[in-house]
């Protein structure tokens, strides 16, 4: 029984129709128009790969014997060509045999139909292809959400949020990634362990809100004393900072600590609970090595660390370079060393490599 065709509610599809023989493509376009759908006609294996290149349809419906390549071929080829899609392709054919009918699956067929097809079975099969195509449409934002709610994670994962810096997480990984590039370019590596002076009596004056706006301040202005590519600020925890300074020797180390403070001094965030400024300082421990095998992150930091914890017994407001045994105090009036020099070489503390 011949049902009319009705209308599909589903939204119209751009359908590619290819037939050697006149008469059949026009009967199906006709069918398909009728019920909305948009029709890009083929009379060749040829015309039917570069239609399907040029127009993208959303449905094949592809005759199988013709002159030349045949449908199998035609199918093969447009699955070859869409690496990652798929574009429902159903096969049209005299022939009823089971061996054709498994050919047109093996090609890259998703049906076979029998010509000539019923008006209603072909739109049953239409529908039942847009319902899979509209799933798999879905299926493919779903993996698009996915993808990026998968890199915001990865993103927040590593990022401090208040600071907007990377935090601790993404500080150790990049200090290990620097580590071994170090070692591998035989290139100094400069850790600088910040800490924020008398930070707790700066919110038991103004309060934990200013407190945090204060850190966000810090936080910036490290980030702009970061001007190498490489250099990498982050939020090790608390009021304490991490800088990790590629290629830079003890003596560079020590001049981007000095520029920091001065930059600190200048730009005068008001500290009222102070006993070193009226503005907000910093105290900080610096290491620098030219990584070997035995280098590791906790290592670096424990020598930061302990340079830190000098810095803040000799008055804070200074840094101090752990291998140089200095501040940045001592270091000015030791006479602007230049590189080379007995600073820049140092004297023999503990030496870098024997972490
Ligand atoms: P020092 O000069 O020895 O470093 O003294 P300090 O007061 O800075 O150090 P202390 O370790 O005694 O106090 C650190 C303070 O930092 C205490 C804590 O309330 C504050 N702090 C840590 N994290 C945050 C934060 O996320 N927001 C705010 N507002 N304060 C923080
Ligand atoms: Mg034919
Ligand atoms: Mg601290
Ligand atoms: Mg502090």
């Amino acid at each position: 029984m011949q049902l009319p065709l009705m209308p599909t509610a589903l939204p119209p599809l751009k359908i590619l129709v290819v037939d050697d023989q006149a008469t059949t493509r026009f009967v199906l376009s006709q069918q398909l128009q009728e019920v909305g759908h948009i029709v890009v006609q083929a009379d060749s294996a040829e015309t039917a790969l570069a239609r399907f290149q040029q127009h993208q349809p959303d449905l094949v419906l592809l005759d199988v014997e013709m002159p030349g390549h045949d449908g199998y071929w035609v199918a093969s080829q447009m699955r070859a060509a869409e690496a990652g899609g798929w574009t429902p392709i159903i096969f049209l054919s005299s022939v009823t045999q089971d061996h054709s009918i498994w050919q047109a699956i093996e090609s890259g067929g998703d049906d076979y139909l029998v010509k000539p097809v019923s008006s209603t079975v072909l739109q049953a099969k239409l529908r039942a292809m847009q319902r899979l195509r509209r799933m798999q449409g879905r299926l493919i934002e779903l993996s698009e959400e996915l993808r990026i709610a998968n890199e915001q994670l990865t993103r927040i994962s590593v990022e401090d949020a208040l600071t907007g810096l990377p935090n601790r997480r993404g500080f150790d990984s990049r200090l290990q990634h620097e580590i071994v590039a170090a070692q591998r370019e035989q290139q100094p590596l400069t850790l600088v362990l910040c800490d924020i002076d008398f930070f707790k009596g700066y919110n038991d004056s103004l309060g934990h809100v200013e407190g945090d706006a204060c850190l966000q301040r810090a936080g910036a202005l490290l980030q702009g004393m970061c001007r190498r590519p490489r250099d990498y600020p982050a939020r090790y925890g608390g009021e304490e900072f991490a800088l990790i300074l590629p290629c830079t020797p003890r003596s560079g180390a020590m001049t981007f600590a000095r520029a920091l403070m001065r930059t600190l001094e200048v730009t005068a965030l008001p500290h009222p609970r102070s006993a070193v400024a009226s503005h907000l300082t910093m105290s900080g421990g610096i290491t620098t090595c030219i990584p070997d095998a035995s280098t590791s992150v906790e290592g670096l930091v424990r020598r930061a660390d302990e340079a830190l914890y000098a810095a803040k017994s000799r008055g804070r407001n200074c840094f101090f370079s752990f291998e140089m045994q200095m501040d940045t105090r001592e270091q000015r009036s030791a006479g602007r060393t230049a590189p080379g020099s007995a600073a820049e070489s140092g004297p023999q503390p503990p030496t870098p490599r024997d972490q």
